[in-house]
């Protein structure tokens, strides 16, 4: 039956985060039900997710082990406070985490958000480096190109422009090294580029700008996922984490889109072999459904901050809702999950086909380079002159009325579907995404 779930009046309220308001608000798009790879609209047509939510769902939608979990646990312990108590849950997800990933990344702080992992890890940083006697250390590395969320941090070492202007006046003492985009040479290329692994030098020009002895940090995406799906050249994180090692600088991945499976390895971190100082995490974490972060942190940082008295607070840090017990439970049961179905693996099993499938809309009208790695594909388009963004939004809107949700930044289409995705969903994803590209001027 053909409903609307919210009355025309009642659309104001909301001030939607990055989001058109005026645009959605003339014309509503409203899910009222998810399960498996679908969700549900408001009117009553079922929507392929194409993008896991918001690169979160990881495990799909409405997974019985994950909804048990938070079930039971709202009944058994709702919250209990952050700091200086505990619970069971806590322990046991942070061990369980941590045996996830590779050593020394054996400590986990816990956050709400992607937003709230990367200003974690910042201050993390910024804190190790005092603490072990390195305190002209202030400076963060950013990249162009980068998200990092939304907070002051983030938007600091971010690279978009936009997220960055709006605001004035950001954290000082944060530089940027280049982003890693070469469309000239590796337009086209399936997987990791062969070209640009020297775009990690640029970090030196930095460090010689600077001196060595002021940087503490450098954060990058593995792969950058909002600003478009840029996969790093062969060699290049590598090389990172030299230039790094020379010059005495933390490495932190941001890892909100990479982590949990999204590229067939549990973290980018063992997919490209390269083990940074912090990984901050989120989404695939409870696959989406309550919100939380995670930052791992090395033994080594976290050792210097555990030498002073025994009843001394080690880190002046954390939030009401660290390790809140729901988004445990959630977290737990989505392991669980992800273990029991091999979802963490699963995007190397589909990667080939998945790839063939983006790969085959390179003959698509207006398509200027095609992308992709593991479940990630990313489909770029000629922007429109002087209407930038516009071709892309309408391939949006076009595809949620054939019944694909896909998701644009800039002229791109970005794609990361849940990783209970089956080939026959894969068809019916690009299939669709064909006809749309036909369709739109
Ligand atoms: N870092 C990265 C790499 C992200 O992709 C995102 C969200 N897309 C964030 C941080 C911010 O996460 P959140 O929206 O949960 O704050």
């Amino acid at each position: 039956m053909s409903q609307r779930a919210v009355a025309p009046n009642d659309l104001e309220a909301f001030w939607m985060p990055f989001t058109a308001n005026r645009q959605f608000k003339s014309n509503p798009r409203m899910f009222v039900g998810a399960e498996g790879m679908h969700y549900l609209t408001s009117d009553g047509r079922k929507v392929l997710d194409g993008t896991a939510g918001l690169w979160c769902c990881n495990a799909g939608h409405k997974r019985p082990r994950i909804v048990e979990a938070i079930q039971k646990q709202a009944e058994e312990l709702d919250y209990a406070p952050a700091f200086q108590m505990g619970h069971p849950k806590a322990f046991e997800l942070a061990a369980r985490l941590a045996a996830m990933l590779p050593k020394p990344l054996d400590h986990v702080f816990f956050t709400n958000s992607g937003s709230e992992s990367v200003d974690t890890a910042l201050k993390i940083a910024l804190a190790y480096q005092r603490a072990i006697g390195q305190g002209t250390r202030t400076r963060l590395i950013g990249r162009e190109r980068g998200y990092h969320g939304v907070g002051f941090g983030g938007i600091s070492v971010g690279g978009i422009v936009a997220n960055r202007r709006t605001f004035g006046t950001m954290l000082t003492g944060v530089d940027h090294i280049r982003h890693t985009h070469d469309l000239e040479r590796n337009a086209f290329t399936r997987g990791e580029p062969e070209h640009g692994e020297e775009f990690a030098d640029d970090l030196i020009r930095v460090i010689q700008l600077h001196d060595p002895s002021t940087i503490a940090a450098v954060i990058v995406e593995p792969v950058a996922g909002s600003t478009g799906v840029l996969v790093p050249p062969k060699g290049y994180l590598k090389r990172l984490r030299e230039i790094c090692d020379q010059h005495g600088i933390l490495l932190i991945f941001d890892e909100v889109i990479t982590g949990f499976g999204r590229l067939g390895t549990p973290f980018a971190t063992d997919y490209f072999e390269v083990v940074p100082d912090l990984v901050t995490t989120a989404k695939g974490l409870t696959s989406g459904v309550v919100p939380m972060g995670a930052v791992f942190c090395a033994s080594a940082i976290y050792e210097a901050f555990m030498n002073g008295p025994e009843n001394m607070i080690e880190l002046f840090h954390g939030y009401t809702y660290s390790a809140h017990p729901l988004a445990c439970a959630a977290a737990l049961g989505t392991l669980d999950t992800y273990e029991e179905e091999g979802l963490l693996t699963r995007a190397a099993e589909l990667a080939g086909y998945w790839e063939d499938a983006v790969h085959s809309m390179r003959d698509c009208p207006n398509v200027i380079d095609v992308r992709n790695l593991g479940l990630i594909g990313a489909i770029e388009l000629e922007p429109i002159a002087g209407e930038p963004t516009k071709r892309a939004f309408a391939a949006f809107l076009e595809a949620y009325e054939r019944n694909v949700l896909i998701r644009t930044t800039g002229d791109i289409i970005a794609l990361s579907p849940p990783l209970i995705i089956e080939k026959s969903d894969i068809d019916v994803l690009f299939d669709t995404l064909r006809g749309v590209l036909k369709s739109i001027p």
